[in-house]
């Protein structure tokens, strides 16, 4: 049996990643965290009987402790309960597939518990990948990639040498809003945003794909998962997500990964790497595929991707003002208070305000994001 434990258990990652052990008869789940909802972690809890569950909202923790006072699951809470789970002591694989940079502290706990971590929280390594790439090394803990693409130039990268990557490909849908102009975009509503076209994910990474803004912390995530630097990775617009990502070599012979989008399949190799298991779904079929299609990503109307560029390049505390500001906004967004175009306002205002902080230890990662959101809430 291999002995897993879920941050975020209750989202999109988090249920898929339990699918994928209900399938799989040899994977333990031993801990689950959600945020508040308490109703589909009991529901988890009842089916998966992990050892320790924790949440978030202590209140919500409360409740639950109660609803499932009956089973052998004991309940903690805050971020002390969280960590709790993410370094138990019988747990081999930590699934961080929590929302936000708050996966930090956990994550690093993890890593220092020896844990490998199966890693979905991409806010986690854009803000703090210079202290966590050494620190798994450090402790001989794998990061392996959940994110599709990073799975994708992972499954490229499989027996080959990483010295001659000439380049990652990274792919992206362009999200709902490819081919429109600024003009459009001041137009959309939020429930426009929330239609991807080709995947259904929690809704903060939904609207961080239509803003470009998620393809930007995939290419700051890449960079640290592969060590590979910001000049010599490229996105490419591919509309039908059968591309995951690419990885082009010092002979210009390029791998591609390729497949129906199913976040299953990354989740999966994840777990089982470097071994492949059968995973129930569609697969590509290339006599009714009509085309597959590239296009260079549109810079000018969909800044999310060229301000992380940007704030990657300024280096230190800069991507972690470049993630707090998008985390605040797209809260805003999502409660309806502002407007799709002020998403990029937001997050453009903070990076011009922000003087950088070189190499930052944890505690300044965590100060930055607290100045950010304060600067942001007395302007918004
Ligand atoms: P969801 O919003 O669906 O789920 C987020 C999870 O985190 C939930 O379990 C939620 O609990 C929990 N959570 C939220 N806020 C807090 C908090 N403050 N403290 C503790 N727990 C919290 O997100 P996704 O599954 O879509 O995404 C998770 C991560 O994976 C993100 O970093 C995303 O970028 C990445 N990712 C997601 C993909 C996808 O297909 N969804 C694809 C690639 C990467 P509760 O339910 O109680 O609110
Ligand atoms: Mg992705």
């Amino acid at each position: 049996m291999r002995k897993i434990a879920i941050l975020g258990s209750t989202g999109s990652i988090g249920t898929q990643t339990l699918e994928v052990a209900e399938a799989n008869r040899d994977l333990e789940v031993v801990g689950l965290t959600a945020g508040s909802n308490v109703k589909r972690l009991e529901e988890q809890i009842r089916k998966f009987h992990p050892r320790l569950a924790a949440v978030m909202d202590e209140q919500a923790a409360k409740d639950l402790a109660v609803r499932v006072q009956d089973t052998q699951t004991k309940v903690v809470s805050g971020m002390e309960g969280i960590i709790q789970v993410a370094t138990m002591d019988e747990m081999e694989i930590l699934v961080t597939a929590v929302v936000g940079m708050i996966g930090i502290r956990p994550t690093m706990e993890a890593i220092c518990a020896g844990k490998d971590i199966a890693l979905a929280n991409k806010e986690t390594l854009v803000t703090a990948g210079h202290l966590i790439m050494p620190l798994a090394k450090e402790n001989h803990v794998h990061i392996l990639p959940v994110d599709s693409e990073h799975s994708a130039v992972f499954q490229c990268l499989n027996g080959e040498n990483a010295r001659e990557i000439e380049k990652l490909i990274i792919t992206a849908s362009g999200g709902p809003f490819r081919g429109r102009k600024q003009e459009a975009l001041s137009q959309v509503t939020l429930e426009d945003t929330l239609k991807h076209p080709n995947w259904v994910m929690g809704q903060k990474i939904t609207v961080d794909s239509a803003t470009l803004v998620n393809k930007g912390l995939e290419v700051m995530e890449a960079r640290w998962l592969f060590d590979v630097d910001l000049d010599h990775i490229q996105v490419v617009v591919q509309p039908q997500s059968v591309i995951h990502s690419m990885v082009e070599f010092k002979d210009g012979a390029v791998m591609a990964q390729l497949g129906t989008p199913d976040m299953k399949l990354p989740i999966q190799y994840a777990l089982y790497y470097p071994e492949r298991r059968f995973l129930a779904g569609d697969r590509l079929d290339f006599a009714r595929l009509a085309s597959i299609s590239f296009e260079e990503p549109d810079v000018e109307t969909f800044l999310g991707l060229p301000m992380a560029i940007q704030s990657a390049r300024a280096g230190g505390t800069m991507p972690t003002v470049f993630n707090a500001a998008n985390e605040r906004a797209v809260a805003k967004f999502l409660r309806r208070e502002i407007r799709f175009l002020d998403i990029y306002e937001i997050i453009g205002q903070s990076i011009k305000q922000h003087k950088v902080i070189e190499n930052p230890d944890l505690d300044t990662i965590l100060a930055v994001e607290e100045e950010t959101y304060q600067w942001i809430e007395s302007r918004w």
